[in-house]
């Protein structure tokens, strides 16, 4: 799915964010106008500016003006997208989609083996957030999630508090999922500041790979990570914080997933969801990949094992980013469909499979790596 593009930009002499309508009538001051009309038709009024595909720049207005871009036909009318001075448009928001998704920075303090978006150390937290403060209000009010991601969320510092707050106040209704490693909030200072906010739509996905720090700091690329994720969840938990833990399953997490299945029931009972992930072949993992991988048809005596002991405990397991193909039919109630629309692919094999409904799939990427045993069920399965 094509969320960027790029045209020849005039008049664009800053980050402009705004609404694509192609009907006059939507116009106002937070709109772009997508149009192959001739320009002297243009309709006067407020509005951002002009994307066109059209190839001539004979645009005689002060207004924002994208021409020359190859296609328009990704965006659907209300899609957010920012448009930068050098002429590339990257869709923000999209309308039609449940799993949007906002980059708050992307910094961060770990650097996880596995990492799907490389972390980069350039100072981007005020971009990002100039961004994200005026995108938020025209999130249309229906949006029923909206997932923070980065990098490190929580490395915003302030700023961070205060997207949060902003998403309280302008999305009343919109369930937050914050992508965090946690390790922040072992300053008890952040913890209560999340806490001072009260937003009990806020949920926090903090990953947590064994149950023994040098597995964990090993897999995160950080020392001490162990200890300030687990000091985090404790000071979360204080603060009543909502708190999924996420274990990624791979060649380093396995060994003693049992053993952490088991330190989450005993100190971590406070935590809303538990969910285990599949690995997906991006970022670091393909330069990572003899040190992480593990046909998931090979784990599942230890992925059992572990869902079961949690959810025989009472508490809420599930699998994301797995194929039932794959897993034991016992733990197909706990598998769901995880991954985004924007990056969910089957195989050729699939097509003919008669479970190919209920499945969540694989990752677009993923279709390069995946497990040996994929096998499609035929109508008498
Ligand atoms: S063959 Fe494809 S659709 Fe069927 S269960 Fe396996 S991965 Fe899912």
């Amino acid at each position: 799915m094509l969320l960027k593009t790029r045209g020849i930009a005039q008049n664009v002499n800053e980050s402009l964010i705004g609404r694509v309508t192609r009907n006059d009538k939507n116009l106002d001051s937070n709109t772009f106008l997508l149009t192959e009309q001739p320009f002297e038709n243009l309709p006067n009024g407020d509005y951002i500016g002009v994307l066109t595909t059209q190839k001539t720049n004979n645009f005689l207005s002060e207004k924002a003006f994208v021409y020359n871009i190859p296609s328009l036909d990704h965006l659907s009318e209300g899609d957010l997208i920012a448009v930068g001075t050098t002429g590339n448009i990257n869709t923000l928001y999209r309308i039609n989609s449940h799993y949007n998704t906002l980059l708050t920075t992307e910094r961060c303090n770990s650097n996880c083996l596995m990492c799907s978006q490389p972390p980069r150390d350039r100072d981007d937290i005020d971009h990002y957030y100039n961004i994200l403060k005026k995108l938020i209000p025209l999130i249309p009010k229906d949006c029923p999630e909206i997932n923070l991601s980065g990098g490190e969320p929580t490395l915003m510092g302030e700023l961070f508090f205060n997207m949060i707050e902003q998403i309280q106040h302008d999305l009343p209704d919109t369930e937050i999922h914050v992508l965090t490693n946690g390790r922040t909030f072992a300053w008890n200072s952040m913890a209560e500041r999340l806490g001072e906010i009260n937003c009990n739509r806020l949920m926090l996905g903090i990953p947590l790979y064994a149950d023994y720090y040098q597995i964990h700091d090993y897999i995160v690329q950080a020392n001490n990570a162990f200890y300030q994720t687990v000091a985090g969840l404790h000071n979360l938990a204080r603060y009543n914080q909502r708190i999924e833990i996420r274990v990624v399953l791979h060649k380093q997490s396995i060994p003693r997933l049992v053993k952490l299945a088991k330190y989450i029931y005993k100190n971590l009972p406070f935590v809303e969801h538990i969910t285990f992930m599949g690995l997906e072949y991006i970022g670091y993992t393909p330069f990572n990949i003899d040190k992480l991988w593990i046909d998931p048809y090979d784990y599942n005596d230890e992925l059992e094992e572990s869902v079961e002991f949690l959810a025989g405990q009472g508490m809420n397991v599930s699998i994301y980013n797995s194929q039932l193909c794959v897993l034991p039919e016992s733990l197909w109630k706990y598998s769901r469909k995880s991954i985004s629309d924007w990056k969910n692919s089957y195989l050729p094999e699939c097509e003919q499979c008669s479970k190919l409904i209920d499945c969540g799939g694989l990752f677009t990427w993923n279709l390069k790596k995946h497990s040996n045993y994929i096998k499609a069920f035929s109508n008498i399965d």
